[in-house]
């Protein structure tokens, strides 16, 4: 399949962005328009996935000919690490400077053995739902596959030694099946073990509940899906998740249904708690008819509070009390800790902080902090 056209596909030179082709399409390229074959295609590619080149002189083992001629037509794409925050608890939040100059996030979660990374798939995001900040800047632009699946392997180089990333959740800025074709294209990359070679096991895409792009996905990749529902009643979900006017609750719920999973995997389902909103005992009654057909893994959030939203949270002993209604009635339910809240990594808390750090000159003030701010040793 030829890559779909993005005006950032090329560079000023017109080259194409190499990182933005999966294999299949990489392979096909270097054979009609370079004349390369299979196996030099293929030294190529995992020289720049596995060795993170930077430029096509330093791929080994082949002939300086016919790297002149992937230099002629492609360039190499690189995430820049334009800060990387640590909070108390381990939690690392990475903001990446794209070329056009936009920023985004990629933040890294590590939980003894695991160690996941949350990526993004857009800059901002169209969905509006009411309570998330990323919300609020709506959509500037799809990411491409090459800044996709360029945060896990950027990261990967920039962890500390013997540490390595061991899932992947698109659950970022953005809305990804709202950029399907540039996730796949990504997420086949990470797939690959000429590239990242990550387990489809590993790898968790989130929706809003873009119903006709959950089929989609499907039968395009095999990884795992999670649903964002944080409300009971269509009404409710229509006030808070917009998309609901154009796909009901029940449409939502019935894809679920449908959804093609092999034995054994489940579906995550997320639930955010608002305190006094969606967490009484009602909505625990109609959530837990709504998906008992389901293979389900039910994970609440609580509600991350900020200063641009009157929304609180819970008290954790009514969180934990919500779920034990799930728990004795046999339904898999956990509660999503807390992580990154002094670096404003946690949930729903991604972008919008950023670009008021960045308005208040507070980027070189944690650079200049010994302790808050790293910036990335250089060619890093
Ligand atoms: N657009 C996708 C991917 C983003 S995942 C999706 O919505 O699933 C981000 C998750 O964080 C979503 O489940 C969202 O409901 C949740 N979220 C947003 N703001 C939050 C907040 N302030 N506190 C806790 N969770 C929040």
């Amino acid at each position: 399949m030829p890559p779909r056209p993005h005006k950032l596909l090329r560079n000023a030179e017109g080259k194409l962005d190499a990182k933005s082709l999966n294999w299949p399409m990489f392979e096909t390229f270097a054979a009609s328009e370079l004349g390369e074959g299979s196996e030099r295609a293929r030294k190529v590619f995992t020289a720049l996935w596995q060795k993170g080149v930077r430029s096509f002189d330093e791929v080994p083992n082949v002939a300086r000919t016919a790297l002149k001629k992937f230099d002629e037509a492609m360039y190499i794409p690189f995430l820049e690490p334009e800060l990387v925050l640590k909070s108390k608890d381990g939690t690392r939040k990475f903001l990446w400077k794209l070329e056009d100059g936009y920023t985004i996030e990629s933040v890294l979660i590590p939980d003894g053995d695991r160690v996941t990374l949350c990526v993004s798939s857009q800059v901002g995001c169209a969905m509006a739902c009411t309570f998330c900040l990323t919300g609020d800047l709506g959509l500037k632009r799809h990411l491409k596959p090459s800044e996709i699946a360029g945060q896990p392997m950027q990261v990967g180089r920039l962890l500390d030694e013997g540490q390595r990333i061991t899932n992947i959740v698109m659950m970022g800025m953005g809305e990804p099946l709202h950029n399907l074709d540039n996730l796949c294209t990504a997420l086949e990359t990470c797939l690959d073990d000429k590239a990242l070679n990550f387990s489809h096991r590993k790898i968790t895409v989130s929706t809003v509940g873009l119903v006709p792009k959950m089929g989609e996905l499907a039968e395009r990749l095999p990884v795992n899906l999670a649903v964002s529902l944080n409300a009971t009643t269509e009404e409710r979900r229509r006030e808070i998740m917009p998309i609901t006017k154009k796909h009901s609750l029940a449409e939502l719920i019935q894809a679920c249904k449908d959804f093609p999973l092999p034995s054994g995997k489940r579906i995550t389902f997320e639930y955010v708690m608002f305190r006094g909103d969606n967490d009484t005992l009602e909505d625990a009654a109609r959530l837990y008819e709504m998906l008992k057909d389901i293979p389900t893994k039910l994970n609440l959030i609580p509600y991350n509070e900020n200063p641009e939203r009157e929304i609180q949270r819970p008290d954790q002993q009514w969180v934990e009390d919500f779920r034990e209604y799930f728990v004795e009635r046999g339904m898999n339910c956990t509660i999503r800790t807390t992580r990154g809240l002094d670096i404003s990594a946690a949930c729903g808390q991604l972008g919008k902080a950023w670009a008021q750090a960045m308005d208040r000159g507070w980027l070189e003030q944690a650079r200049a902090m010994a302790g808050m701010g790293e910036a990335p040793s250089a060619g890093a």
